[in-house]
């Protein structure tokens, strides 16, 4: 898996996604979340003849751009769709199309909430649609090996860090 913004940086400047948590009520179901600026970023496998379409989320907060706060894996297409990938374990197409967890990857004491918020706010049909299209333009990019695709693209948590700390402004497009 490759972060979506080392490869496409322009792209991802102005589309990441971002949600904005002040502080959220005492009885909310994200009451457990500290108030502060969440960038989901998208990151797609590099496989050029991988037809998974699927996207691994690295949850980071602004203010702690070292650490990773959850790690989603989501589908975007129908259930249907995965199953027929997974046939010998068809129930985690459920999960896949609903976003998850991911069992492999860095998960923090926030990781549920930040789970519960994919799923309630920050997965929305545009957004669906737009983690569909970064992943076609990801491919592309890959395939052209132009600029941005030569080895020497450094996709480790660092860089990303570094990237993060680039942004000069960070959008934010859900205030909850
Ligand atoms: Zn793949």
């Amino acid at each position: 898996m490759i972060p979506f913004h080392s490869v496409l940086p322009e792209v991802a400047q102005r589309e990441v996604r971002y949600v904005r948590l002040v502080a959220p009520a005492p009885d909310s179901a994200l009451s457990g979340l500290p108030a502060d600026e969440y960038a989901y970023l998208d990151y797609y496998c590099e496989e050029l003849n991988c037809d998974c379409r699927r996207v691994f989320l690295q949850v980071i907060a602004k203010d702690q751009p070292g650490k990773v706060f959850a790690s989603i894996s989501y589908g975007w297409e129908k259930e249907s769709f995965y199953r027929k990938k997974m046939p010998w374990n068809p129930d985690d197409a459920v999960g896949t199309v609903l976003g998850e967890l991911d069992p492999l990857n860095e998960q923090s004491e926030f990781a549920a909430d930040l789970l519960e918020l994919f799923r309630r706010v920050v997965l929305d049909e545009p957004y669906r649609l737009r983690l569909r299209r970064h992943y076609l333009m990801f491919k592309e990019e890959l395939a052209r090996g132009g600029a941005s695709g030569k080895s020497g693209r450094d996709c480790g948590p660092q860089a990303t860090a570094t990237w993060i700390a680039g942004i000069r402004r960070w959008k934010m497009e859900d205030g909850i």
